[in-house]
């Protein structure tokens, strides 16, 4: 099988897509109210999203996942994963799933799952209405709550991410916790990431650091560590009195580079090699070039050979270094 090989001999088997940089919602701390969108021709159409995915298929990946922006948002999406799943029925890919706001689940939850998707990621920091409102400005907690209830039935397992916020959601870990085990969902909390130009403040005032999160847990339960990684950030705990997996991302906290598998590509073609860092390569001049995917293939494989040794995200001494400019939708995370 063809594989892709960085410099620092990591095999990249992992893709992240975003489709769309539009969403439904405005979290606060991903995008300001009023944004100023990608024109569509900008855009990868499906057609070339489709392309571009092969390709990385081919060239080894073997987890795709679909982020945005909202990438169930985007118009005819579902022709796009039910495309995809041609590479599932061959097996060349392992997985494909998504990372979604929950708010279009209701209507597709159904589809995903004939198109071969078995686990989603959701995204939800508080179970509180009012709350829920307030830092999505424009969500509905009661549409995700039914988005989630579709992916039971469809039998997709869904995994809940929630941005660790001060002073927003701290007084609800506990009942996070007990709702995703009530409900079978697992749960991973994420620190909050310097990306966009939201001011240090701000940043700084959100950030409420994962092992704080962690030894508030450890008042109320039991944590067993756990090995198991994906080769990504997260890490994972059990809690012994109930049974359930948490994980922890914690990209201030810790270095997760060496073992880093991972690429993504944003909408517009444009492929980062690290989340934390401005390099990138451009697809989309390939893609359009010819219908050929050989200038494709040397564009992608040349890309990673430059993929950075890991990011420069540091929140020590009171400062934010190594900010990135651009926001969490135009990576997807
Ligand atoms: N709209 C989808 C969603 O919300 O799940 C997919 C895209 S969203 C950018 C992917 C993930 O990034 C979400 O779990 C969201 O909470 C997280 N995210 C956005 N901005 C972030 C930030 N500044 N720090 C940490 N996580 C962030
Ligand atoms: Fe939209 Fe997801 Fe960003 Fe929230 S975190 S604004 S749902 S892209």
């Amino acid at each position: 099988m063809a594989c892709l090989i960085d410099p620092f001999a990591r095999p990249i088997s992992y893709l992240r897509v975003s489709v769309t940089d539009r969403c439904d919602f405005r979290c606060t701390y991903c995008m300001a109210e009023q944004m100023q969108f990608l024109p569509k021709r900008d855009l990868l159409t499906l057609e070339e999203l489709d392309r571009l995915c092969s390709t990385f298929i081919r060239l080894g990946v073997q987890k795709l996942r679909i982020t945005g922006g909202e990438p169930l948002v985007r118009r005819d999406i579902l022709h796009f994963f039910k495309g995809m799943s041609r590479h599932l029925a061959s097996g060349e890919l392992r997985e494909l799933t998504l990372t979604t706001n929950g708010s279009q689940l209701a209507k597709y939850a159904g589809d995903l799952a004939a198109a071969g998707i078995r686990r989603i990621n959701v995204s939800l920091d508080t179970l509180d209405a009012a709350k829920f409102t307030e830092i999505t400005r424009w969500g509905r907690l009661q549409q995700v709550l039914e988005g989630l209830d579709a992916a039971k039935d469809a039998g997709i397992r869904v995994k809940i991410n929630t941005v660790a916020l001060k002073g927003f959601n701290e007084d609800e870990l506990l009942t996070l916790v007990e709702w995703c085990g009530r409900e079978g969902h697992d749960l991973t909390f994420i620190e909050v990431m310097p990306m966009g130009e939201m001011g240090e403040e701000t940043r700084l005032d959100q950030y409420w650091p994962i092992l704080d999160l962690r030894a508030k847990l450890a008042e109320h339960f039991r944590l067993i560590d756990s090995d198991e990684r994906s080769g990504g950030p997260a890490r994972y705990v059990r809690l012994e009195e109930t049974g359930q997996k948490i994980g922890f991302i914690t990209p201030l906290t810790h270095n997760f580079c060496e073992s880093c598998n991972r690429v993504r590509v944003t909408c517009t073609g444009e492929l980062y090699m690290c989340l934390g860092q401005e390099d990138r390569a451009d697809l989309r001049a390939p893609l359009r070039a010819s219908a050929d995917d050989a200038a494709l293939e040397a564009a992608i494989r040349d890309a990673i050979l430059r993929k950075p040794k890991g990011h420069d995200f540091d929140y020590s001494r009171g400062k934010v270094r190594g900010q990135m400019p651009r926001h969490m939708s135009h990576t997807g995370g």
